[in-house]
């Protein structure tokens, strides 16, 4: 055997190793799911399929927790992983569907909305699989997803995304992106499937108001913020005054614009007749500007490029050596939507929601989000 023939079969077998360990890496990300415990006030887990059939035994179906009040009153929404890389609000609803005592009304939540981007990290980012959230008694792990739907459910994307009905054109990839998809298609792709389910859900329970949780990196202007349809601005308006007021949280309000489409909040508004708002935080690894592409950058927020970028003005939000940390991210989020759903029930008395047993900005940080996580049965 020649020197070249060697080389070849060593680079061959080189790469059928790497094939290999990657390959066992994406099988994992492909079927390992996080374990959630059914808190004491989740009446049901229902399905998404179970509001639009064809979506069943697929990817795109994914658990919808229900939790009914002891007294009746309004409806309410949250929506996390429409974009499966923006955790906080995946933590957020965690911690409502563990913690939350409803003592009016109704709460439904879906966690993993986009469950088919939780499947897959984004190509080129070195986004890593999952995280850790540490708690009194162990550990949690949560999956780090991609932005979009996983391309091995959708494939391919054209050149350019048409949203449907508004017509409007957007970048082809963005037809995997479930918060461009609003309000859905019946015989649509996987994600306008999902979108559409989502809509006919809040139909069906005629939801009152819908919270949608989002993360945004500190170069994009739309950050720490509420954006609200035109019909839920007033919500948003008293929550925002509430949240300075009461607590210290700086939080901005925007309405919606009415010709960009395929978004929660401008599409469920207009198509439903839910309230609806969504909610951003500040997570720096989505930023192109970051440096190591880690879980402590995804947990702390610490980054010193960030921060550079943030001494030559370049940043939408106040960032210093602290970081965005996970637990300041829920924190906000927890007392936005606490407090959008107080305000919903001051403006409509007979729909009002109330809702116990879920921490606060200031808890969240002095106890750390993993305090109100609980303990799942079995392995983990
Ligand atoms: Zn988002």
């Amino acid at each position: 055997m020649s020197n070249k023939t060697i080389r070849k079969i060593i680079i061959i077998l080189f790469s059928i190793i790497m094939m290999i360990v990657a390959g066992r890496e994406f099988l994992i990300r492909l079927n390992q799911r996080e374990p959630i415990v059914k808190g004491p006030g989740v009446t049901t887990i229902a399905k998404l399929s179970d509001y639009f059939e064809d979506i069943k035994g697929t990817i795109g179906d994914t658990d919808v927790y229900i939790m009914d009040g002891d007294e009746e009153g309004g409806t309410v929404l949250i929506i996390s992983g429409g974009h499966p890389n923006e955790i906080s609000g995946v933590l957020t609803n965690v911690l409502f569907i563990e913690n939350a005592n409803i003592i009016k009304g109704r709460v439904l939540l879906i966690p993993f909305a986009n469950n088919s981007g939780f499947t897959a990290g984004h190509p080129g980012e070195a986004y890593p699989m999952r995280y850790t959230i540490n708690t009194e008694w162990g550990s949690r792990w949560f999956r780090f997803g991609d932005r979009w739907t996983n391309p091995l459910h959708q494939w391919p994307d054209p050149e350019v995304y048409v949203h449907y009905p508004s017509g409007q054109s957007l970048s082809g990839f963005d037809i995997r992106n479930l918060n461009r998809c609003f309000p859905g298609r019946e015989n649509g792709t996987l994600t306008e499937k999902v979108a559409f389910a989502i809509t006919q859900l809040i139909k069906k329970e005629k939801v009152d108001m819908t919270i949608d949780l989002h993360e945004a990196e500190p170069m994009y202007p739309v950050i720490n913020t509420i954006v609200a349809h035109q019909r839920a601005m007033d919500i948003a308006v008293f929550a925002e005054m509430n949240l300075s007021a009461y607590e210290g949280i700086r939080i901005g309000k925007e309405l919606s614009p009415e010709n960009l489409h395929g978004l929660t909040h401008r599409e469920l508004g207009d198509y439903t007749d839910t309230f609806a708002l969504l909610a951003e935080t500040c997570n720096p690894i989505q930023d192109p500007c970051r440096g190591r592409t880690d879980e402590n950058l995804l947990l702390t927020g610490k980054d010193d490029f960030i921060l550079k970028a943030g001494k030559l003005g370049l940043l939408f939000v106040p960032f210093d050596e602290n970081g965005s940390p996970v637990d300041e991210r829920v924190g906000r989020h927890t007392s936005t939507v606490l407090e959008l759903i107080n305000s919903f029930s001051e403006l409509y008395p007979d729909k009002e929601i109330i809702i116990s047993n879920v921490p606060r900005y200031s808890e969240v940080i002095e106890k750390g989000v993993g305090h109100y996580l609980l303990e799942p049965e079995g392995n983990l």
